[in-house]
C-alpha cells in the first residue's frame, strides 16, 4: 500500500482524463493520474492533424494537443503515473486501484476515464496507414478526403451515418459489408439506398490494404466464394464499432449491455458514492475530444462537491 489516503484518483490520460486532472488539480485536490502505459495520451496520440478542437484555428497534431494538456495538468500539481490500472475495489468509502506489481493506491473519489477503443479489421497495412487514409471517425477526417473515393466498412447504423457524412466531401462511397444486407435501421438505410454518392459491395470483407505512405487501394474478398479483387480507394473508414474499456470495473460499477459505464442523468455520477466517469467510456453518441474534456471537467467538479460533503 502507497502511503496515506489521497482525495481523488484519476484513471485515464485522454482528453478527460487530463482535463479532469487539470481542474482537480487548480481546485488543490493534488490528484493522482494513472496514464496507461502502452496508450499514455489516449486516442489522439494516433492521429494526425485535429482541426476541430477550439483555440487551434491552425490545427494541431494529436500528440501535441495531448503533450499540452499534460503539461497543463502537471502545471497545477497533478501527479502522474504512466502505469496501468491492474484492478480496483470502488465499492467501499475508501476506493483503491492496484498496478501489476502489487502497488496499491487508495483515495475517498475516483474518476473513470478510461476511453474505448475501436474495433480493428486486423488486416494487413491497418496500422502502417492508420492517419494515412485509415480512419475511424468521418466527423474528424471527413474534411481531408474531398473528391476523393472512400470505403466505409460496416453495415449497422454508424457506418450508414459516416457513408451518408461522407457523401458531402468524397466524390464516391462505397459500403462494404459481410452479408448481403444491412443491419441498421430502416430509414438509415433507405436513406443511404437513396443517395446516389453511395455504393455497395455486398458479401465482401477487406482482405489487405495497399499503399505505403498513404492508402491507395483495398483488395476485397467475397465471403461466399471467397474471391479476391482488388479496387481503388484513397480513404476507409471503419465503422465496425468500439469497445468501452471497463473490464476493470464488471461486477462494481454499473454498465450497459455493451459494457459502457452508466452515469445519472445529468451527472457524471456512476452506481458508487465518490466514483465519477467521463468521456468515451461513457459516450455512446458523440465521442469527440472536446466532448471527452467536457464530461472531465464536469466528473472534476462533480468529484470536488463530493470530497466537500464529506468533510
Ligand atoms: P481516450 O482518449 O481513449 O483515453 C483513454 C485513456 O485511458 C488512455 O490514455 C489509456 O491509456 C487510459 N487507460 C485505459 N485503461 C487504463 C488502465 N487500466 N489504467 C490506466 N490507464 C488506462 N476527436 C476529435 O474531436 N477530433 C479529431 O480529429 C479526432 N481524431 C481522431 C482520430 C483517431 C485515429 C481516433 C482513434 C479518434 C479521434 N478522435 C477525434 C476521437 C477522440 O480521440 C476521442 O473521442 C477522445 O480521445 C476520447 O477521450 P477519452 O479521454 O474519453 O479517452
Amino acid at each position: 500500500m502507497s502511503d496515506s489516503v489521497r482525495n481523488l484518483i484519476i484513471i485515464g490520460s485522454g482528453p478527460s482524463g487530463y482535463t479532469a486532472a487539470v481542474y482537480a488539480a487548480r481546485a488543490n485536490l493534488e490528484p493522482l493520474v494513472f496514464e496507461g502505459s502502452v496508450t499514455a495520451g489516449g486516442a489522439l496520440m494516433n492521429t494526425t492533424d485535429v482541426e476541430n478542437f477550439p483555440g487551434f484555428p491552425d490545427g494541431i497534431m494529436g500528440p501535441e494537443l495531448m503533450d499540452k494538456l499534460r503539461a497543463q495538468a502537471e502545471r497545477f500539481g497533478a501527479e502522474l503515473i504512466t502505469d496501468d490500472v491492474t484492478s480496483v475495489d470502488l465499492t467501499g468509502d475508501i476506493k483503491t486501484v492496484s498496478l501489476a506489481d502489487g502497488t496499491t493506491y487508495s483515495a475517498h473519489a475516483v474518476v473513470l476515464a478510461m476511453g474505448s477503443g475501436y474495433r480493428k479489421l486486423e488486416v494487413e497495412g491497418e496500422d502502417r496507414l492508420s492517419g494515412h487514409g485509415v480512419s475511424w471517425c468521418a466527423t474528424c477526417d471527413g474534411f481531408f478526403f474531398r473528391e476523393q473515393n472512400i470505403v466505409v466498412v460496416g453495415g449497422g447504423d454508424s457506418a450508414l451515418e459516416e457513408a451518408t457524412f461522407l457523401t458531402r466531401f468524397a466524390s464516391k462511397v462505397t459500403m462494404v459489408h459481410r452479408r448481403d444486407q444491412l443491419r441498421g435501421s430502416k430509414i438509415m438505410q433507405d436513406r443511404a439506398f437513396a443517395n446516389d454518392k453511395i455504393a455497395f459491395e455486398w458479401n465482401a470483407e477487406v482482405a489487405e490494404l495497399h499503399g505505403e505512405d498513404k492508402l491507395d487501394g483495398i483488395t476485397l474478398r467475397d465471403t461466399v466464394t471467397g474471391e479476391l479483387r482488388r479496387i481503388d480507394a484513397t480513404g476507409l473508414f471503419i465503422a465496425i464499432g468500439h469497445d468501452p474499456r471497463s473490464e476493470l470495473l464488471k461486477g462494481q460499477v454499473e454498465l450497459d449491455d455493451e459494457g459502457y459505464v452508466l452515469v445519472k442523468d445529468g451527472s457524471t455520477a456512476t452506481n458508487l458514492p465518490g466514483v465519477f466517469a467521463a468521456g468515451d467510456l461513457v459516450d455512446h453518441t458523440y465521442r469527440q475530444a472536446i466532448t471527452a474534456a467536457g464530461t472531465g471537467c464536469a466528473a472534476s467538479l462533480d468529484a470536488e462537491r463530493y470530497l466537500a460533503d464529506l468533510e
